[in-house]
């Protein structure tokens, strides 16, 4: 059924290829194979998703910031509770819920959200940092400066997490 007869392109019927496009699983020569971070791609699919770029609408903005604000904030008091827990060993812990947080939210924008921008990516970034400031705030008046580096921390595994995730792009 699979395999077995030579593939050939399906732009190029006269190309004989190995490739296949990993989301119509169509042959395609290494002329037509664009390269994505999820691997090679016909251009008809990379142009689909494509479709999905830039076209984002002012409530995707309001969805991606006020999620990702709440859901940033109960990630950071957790982070900040463990801290509390003191020992060396639990920057490991809170290096995996700030992971495991990361992923979470983008999880949810995910499936909130279905259309992208460069905007949104970066309004998105920054509602992680805006989620976890009322918890460094409140460390910062109360001379907590140990718990602050937890939150920087927190924000510097989280943020790119979410990012990759959510974006697509591999960092
Ligand atoms: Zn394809
Ligand atoms: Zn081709």
């Amino acid at each position: 059924m699979t395999q077995s007869a030579t593939l050939y392109c399906y732009v190029h019927p006269n190309r004989p290829t190995t490739l296949r496009c990993n989301r119509c699983e169509r042959p395609i020569c290494t002329q037509c194979a664009v390269r994505t971070p999820t691997g090679y791609r016909c251009r008809n699919c990379v142009r689909e998703l494509q479709k999905t770029f830039d076209t984002a609408v002012w409530y995707d903005y309001v969805i991606g910031l006020t999620v990702t604000v709440v859901l940033s904030a109960i990630a950071s008091v957790i982070v900040s509770a463990i801290s509390f827990l003191g020992g060396f060993f639990m920057i490991f812990i809170s290096l995996a819920i700030a992971a495991g947080a990361g992923t979470i939210i983008a999880n949810i924008l995910l499936r909130l959200i279905r259309r992208r921008s460069r905007v949104l990516f970066f309004v998105i970034a920054a509602s992680i940092v805006i989620g976890a400031l009322p918890v460094a705030l409140f460390f910062l008046f109360t001379g907590n400066f140990f718990s602050i580096i937890w939150q920087g921390i927190y924000v510097f595994v989280a943020t790119p997490t979410v990012y990759a995730r959510f974006s697509g792009i591999q960092l």
